[in-house]
């Protein structure tokens, strides 16, 4: 008998779709039709290049991107996404604006000082990132070569609920833990990324979203190597080298999963919900405490408190023998964080809100 599938509340890589799942491992020994397995084929054969266009399509479906828009899936996660935007779009005599609303965000500016000049338009350093700023906290230089921000900050759980006003500026938007979570206005940025291993995918691929007419305007750095210009990846369709094939296919399922779902209106409702129910439990009494401030709770982390450090460590281990996984919250933190990503199934959320009003009662 196997193993029975567990509440996986991890922040990243996290819970998949169930039928995406199913679907890849059907399919795993032999993809029909073809008599191998997606792992054994070349990435040039008919059938990987049905999948890759099939998937750039569903996502420009589902998120509605522009016909001047790239939709790139890159290797390296995220974190090469803070290296390869500087290295694309920073002058190295010039500066970019960055806000620094959490740990995500401090990690892009650290990688963007290598390249060139970094103006801190806002950060929410001094309370630990409980809070994201109101447009007109920000400080922004008309002249900045972009505007970087992080949409969710997947360790402190507060989350953008607009899009800046950046006055013409080209705005880079990270939302690595909360791609295709809720509905996405594609043309308001000149580039977006996320590492698939939240919402969209398993770890391996990064998905970039880029607008052509910047992408011509990028710094002309003859010494850039090869895979970390932007402009290469687009000209070869994502396949200038062995593309992660694997990572590829599976969000192509989840692409379809949440076209089936109603796309990012019917995603959103769902997340919001869920959402609504945990926030609504640790707000019942005093005995929980959200770290962020309520107006910008993250729909897809939710980070908490509880008195102790004691009863946290005690709530996490209880937790976990209760079948709710991967609560524990990051180290800079502390006490839990919930992370309910899309795939994250909604009779989890009702689990963790019994077991939270049951080990209230027993703690409280
Ligand atoms: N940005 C955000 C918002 C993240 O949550 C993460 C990963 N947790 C990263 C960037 C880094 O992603 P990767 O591990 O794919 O490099």
């Amino acid at each position: 008998m196997a193993t029975p599938r567990v509440f996986n509340f991890a922040a990243g890589p996290a819970v998949l779709p169930l039928p995406v799942l199913e679907e890849a491992q059907r399919d795993l020994v032999s993809m029909p039709g073809v008599g191998m397995s997606i792992l054994e084929m070349s990435h040039r054969g008919k059938f990987f290049e049905g999948v890759l266009q099939q998937t750039e399509k569903d996502i420009r479906t589902l998120a509605g991107v522009p016909d001047d828009y790239k939709v790139l899936f890159l290797p390296g996660g995220a974190s090469l996404q803070f290296s390869m935007v500087p290295l694309n779009f920073l002058p190295r005599d010039g500066s970019a604006d960055y806000i620094v609303s959490g740990a995500w965000s401090q990690k892009a500016v650290k990688e963007a000082k290598k390249v060139g000049g970094v103006k801190i338009a806002w950060t929410g350093e001094a309370d630990n990132f409980k809070t994201i700023p109101a447009q007109g906290d920000l400080t922004l230089d008309p002249n900045a070569a972009f505007v970087a921000f992080t949409s969710n900050e997947t360790i402190h759980g507060v989350e953008f609920k607009y899009v800046p006003e950046t006055a013409g500026v080209p705005l880079v938007c990270d939302t690595s833990s909360d791609m295709f979570s809720r509905p996405l206005d594609v043309k308001q940025h000149a580039l977006i990324y996320a590492g698939a291993q939240k919402n969209i995918g398993p770890a391996g691929v990064a998905l970039v979203i880029v607008k052509d007419e910047w992408l011509k305007k990028r710094v002309d750095d003859p010494k850039l190597p090869t895979m970390l210009n932007y402009a290469i990846h687009a000209e070869n369709g994502s396949m200038y080298n062995t593309p992660p094939v694997f990572a590829i296919y599976i969000m192509g399922l989840v692409m379809k999963w949440l076209l089936g779902l109603g796309g990012l209106d019917g995603i959103h409702a769902i997340n919001q919900r869920k959402a609504a129910k945990l926030y609504a439990e640790i707000d019942r009494t005093g005995f929980f405490r959200g770290h962020s401030a309520k107006d910008c709770r993250s729909l897809m982390n939710v980070t908490f408190r509880l008195p102790s450090q004691e009863l946290e460590d005690k709530f996490a281990k209880e937790a976990k023998a209760a079948g709710l996984d991967g609560l524990k919250g990051h180290r800079s933190v502390g006490g839990l964080r919930a992370s309910i990503y899309n795939a994250f199934p909604e009779e989890g959320v009702d689990a963790l809100v019994s077991f939270m009003q049951e080990f209230e009662k027993k703690n409280g």
